[in-house]
């Protein structure tokens, strides 16, 4: 190789300036490829890399999981060190998983007229946005909130105040906030689609869409069980949303009936809803992953009960075979689930002595627990959290 001459570097050059790392380049989003997207919400406790495995393990292509205690307040470190968000993003990368969709504290209140919560709720928010920034999520999942004495009108101001102010700042990038839509319980706000979709009209310009519940949805008086239901109620949230900004569905069957107004996830097949109604939902053209009528990456994310280990496998698996693509769904490991019957033994035997408390009852009425592995720290602060209504 013939040596080069040596160029005399006699003015400063603005390329060499020291500039620190740049950003992370966004992942390839191989998940809008068009393929069907079908995960779990799975647990962080231990790692951040540990939810990303469970999903793995439970035959997921995409996930959902919390950035932090999802009722706590303060539920670990408000910024993720930067050596745990990177090594998170390179296995999410290496697995495929996605989209990652982050599902935010549910203590954050940002209708919360009262200055103190609607503060605190968000500057929590906030870093919620940091902290799926940080981890490379696609969407940020959160609740309306619950309007307590104000109108609905009045709140939903409110609400799009709060998440501006939230992510005023911030360059979201890929990340887009998805308002979830809400069964009816209490005050809380978004159980009409037309209320989720004047929050959004009252954020445009910023990355924003909804993510549906079907729990929700039914519970809400939406029904989607029928043939019919299901044609009327896609029509409602086109008129109300465009369904082209519904990139994430929540799956879940209901323990309650049609319009019954609350909370209360159910096994998919195994609820109110149903198997066919499944069937027809994760098969609909309009509600499919690609195609036409479609949207590139949809997923639908289930938030289903663990009463019994291999609970959340099953699930998963289910919306696979409901899918009609069973053969090609990613393979589950044999027997893995979130849930180990040591865990559950551990569990119970802390639900136990609860049994007896006054509260019990009230807290079986409430009933908001979604995820009930892995809840252990969060259960002890989890009467703050039915504060909420
Ligand atoms: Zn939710
Ligand atoms: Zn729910």
């Amino acid at each position: 190789m013939p040596e080069q001459p040596i160029t005399q570097a006699t003015e400063f050059d603005p390329e060499d300036e020291y500039r620190p790392e740049p950003e992370p380049e966004p992942l390839p989003p191989s998940w809008m490829g068009g393929s069907v997207r079908i995960g779990i919400h799975t647990s962080i406790a231990g790692s951040y890399l540990n939810a990303l495995e469970a999903a793995r393990k439970l035959g997921c292509n995409a996930v959902q999981i919390f950035s932090a205690s999802p009722r706590m307040w303060q539920g670990g470190p408000a910024r993720i060190p930067e050596v745990d968000a990177a090594a998170f993003r390179t296995r999410r990368g290496e697995l495929r998983l996605g989209p990652l969709v982050i599902h935010a504290n549910y203590l954050i209140n940002l209708a919360a007229a009262q200055p103190m919560l609607r503060t605190r709720s968000i500057q929590a928010f906030h870093d919620e946005i940091l902290r799926a920034l940080a981890l490379g999520a696609d969407f940020l999942v959160v609740h309306p909130g619950a309007r307590g004495e104000a109108t609905t009108g009045q709140a939903i101001a409110t609400i799009v105040e709060s998440v501006k102010q939230a992510s005023k700042g911030v360059p979201l990038g890929g990340l887009k906030i998805l308002l979830e839509n809400t069964a009816g319980m209490g005050t809380a706000i978004g159980s009409r689609l037309e209320e989720i979709g004047e929050i959004l009209a009252g954020l445009k310009g910023l990355p924003v869409g909804a993510c549906l519940d079907t729990a929700h949805l039914f519970a809400a008086g939406y029904d989607i069980k029928s043939e019919a239901g299901l044609a009327s109620t896609i029509g409602q949230i086109d008129g109300a949303l465009g369904l082209e900004n519904v990139p994430v569905f929540h799956a879940n069957d209901s323990k309650v009936e049609l319009g019954g107004r609350v909370d209360r996830h159910a096994h998919i097949g195994k609820g109110k809803i149903g198997a066919a109604a499944f069937a027809r939902i994760l098969q609909h053209p309009r509600l499919a992953s690609s195609g036409p009528e479609g949207l590139a990456g949809r997923a639908f994310v289930a938030e289903t009960p663990i009463d019994d280990p291999g609970d959340d496998r099953r699930n998963v698996a289910m919306l696979w075979e409901l899918a009609g693509l069973k053969e090609q769904a990613p393979e589950a490991e044999k027997g893995f689930s979130m849930l180990t019957a040591a865990l559950k033994r551990k569990l119970s035997s802390r639900r136990a002595p609860r049994a007896q408390s006054p509260h019990r009852k009230r807290k079986s009425l409430r009933g908001k627990s979604k995820k009930s592995s892995t809840r252990k720290k969060a259960r002890s602060t989890a009467k703050k959290a039915r504060r909420r209504g």
